[in-house]
């Protein structure tokens, strides 16, 4: 199908929940795709941010493939050897990264389900009912993950959401401890915040909010969705703050390219008891195989580490490039925005027309969130096309 075909069906049928590019990506290996007209791109948005390990990486299609014979979706109500072997696995990766001893593992099908498990944990385990998040957060767009996201354009038209949910300031601890209180049931935030803008908290801030929510009684809830699996350089961003929080969210990256999402907390918080949350397809046999190729593929191709070296250097250069209207690059391992001083959404078109598939984060910051096996010389190639775009 040409790209005028795919356009006029799509369009007719869409929901129009989502706004689309004009272009019909069909084909995607490694850190490259191609579109309907046979045109390549290099993906600088790690399909949105769930490639982390490539596409069609060899080692997760094998492990799809022989799974896809085997067994593909049972029941959740059914034990079964993949997911066994999967929850092993993360588990020794979450004790690693967490130093938790013990871990309980919810899954799911996407990041915003994985927030909804972690909401409903925090409320059935602390008899507690508030939810303190931040501003410029984004958590997902399920009727909980929405109440603790900040845009009020994604929440206007959806409204009354979940009551009892408080925004304050990012990177301000005065304004946590004002807004934590003996009904917080848990404090929700991301490591580096991806939507919002590419924002980074400090240490001190995190490891001080550890010590309050302990103080308090409240859950903390790291949004790992978008910074886990490798991409800020470690395989949980939590590494960097030596920040062991109670519940951990992951998505995106964790199923390799198929749906899933991940509530993990440390076992010391307490269970769900039966029929208190569940999914037809969470943990599903398939799922769970892919995963597993994904936490060996992170630990074989040392992809947490190749983050960190090519994402310091890739703000390096970014900070290089001359051109009035970048106003700062900041970021951490391969999660990295671009401010500029005007529009984004030209700036990404116009590196569309050259090949460079990137994502915006608010109106004018450029994120970079390739995948993290992508070549150096891929990246020398995107810092060229946006030097030219910029300037
Ligand atoms: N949390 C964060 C930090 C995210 O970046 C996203 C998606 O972009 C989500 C939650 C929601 O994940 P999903 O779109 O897979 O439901």
């Amino acid at each position: 199908m040409n790209y005028q075909q795919i356009y006029e069906l799509e369009s007719k049928y869409n929901s129009g929940g989502v706004g689309r590019r004009p272009i019909a990506i069909v084909k995607a290996k490694g850190s490259r795709l191609w579109d309907s007209e046979g045109n390549e791109y290099i993906d600088c948005a790690g399909a949105q941010g769930w490639a982390n390990v490539g596409h069609s990486h060899p080692l997760v299609t094998a492990a799809i493939q022989t799974q896809l014979e085997t067994y593909v979706a049972g029941q959740e109500s059914s034990y079964n050897d993949q997911r066994a072997l999967w929850m092993r696995d993360m588990a020794e990766v979450l004790e690693d990264s967490l130093g938790w001893s013990d871990s309980y593992l919810h899954l799911s099908n996407s990041g915003t389900e994985a927030i909804e498990a972690a909401l409903k944990f925090a409320r059935f385990s602390t008899g507690r009912t508030s939810i303190v998040a931040t501003m410029r957060a984004f958590h997902g767009r399920t009727m909980g993950a929405l109440s603790i996201t900040a845009n009020k354009k994604y929440k206007k038209p959806f409204e009354p959401l979940i009551p009892n949910v408080g925004h304050v300031v990012y990177d301000n601890l005065e304004a946590m401890d004002k807004a934590i209180g003996d009904d917080t049931a848990a404090v929700i935030i991301e490591l580096v915040q991806g939507e919002g803008g590419v924002h980074l908290g400090s240490r001190a801030y995190f490891q001080s909010l550890r010590e309050l929510c302990n103080q308090r009684g409240a859950l903390l809830i790291i949004d790992e969705i978008q910074t886990g699996v490798g991409r800020t350089g470690r395989w949980l961003a939590c590494e960097h703050h030596a920040l062991s929080p109670d519940v951990v969210c992951l998505g995106k990256s964790i199923g390799g390219g198929l749906p899933m999402g991940v509530t993990a907390w440390r076992s010391e918080v307490g269970r769900f008891k039966p029929g208190l949350h569940g999914s037809t397809f969470g943990g599903n046999p398939l799922v769970c195989a892919a995963s597993r190729a994904v936490i060996e593929v992170m630990a074989t191709e040392k992809l947490a580490e190749r983050a960190a070296r090519l994402g310091q250097w890739l703000q390096e250069e970014l900070r290089s490039l001359e051109s009035t209207q970048i106003r700062g690059v900041r970021g951490l391992g391969l999660m990295i925005g671009l401010e500029l001083r005007s529009k984004v959404t030209p700036v990404l078109q116009k590196l569309m027309g050259r090949g460079v598939w990137a994502l915006p984060a608010g109106l004018n910051v450029l994120r970079l969130l390739p995948p993290l096996v992508i070549e150096q010389s891929d990246l020398e190639q995107v810092i060229e096309t946006i030097g030219e775009v910029l300037n």
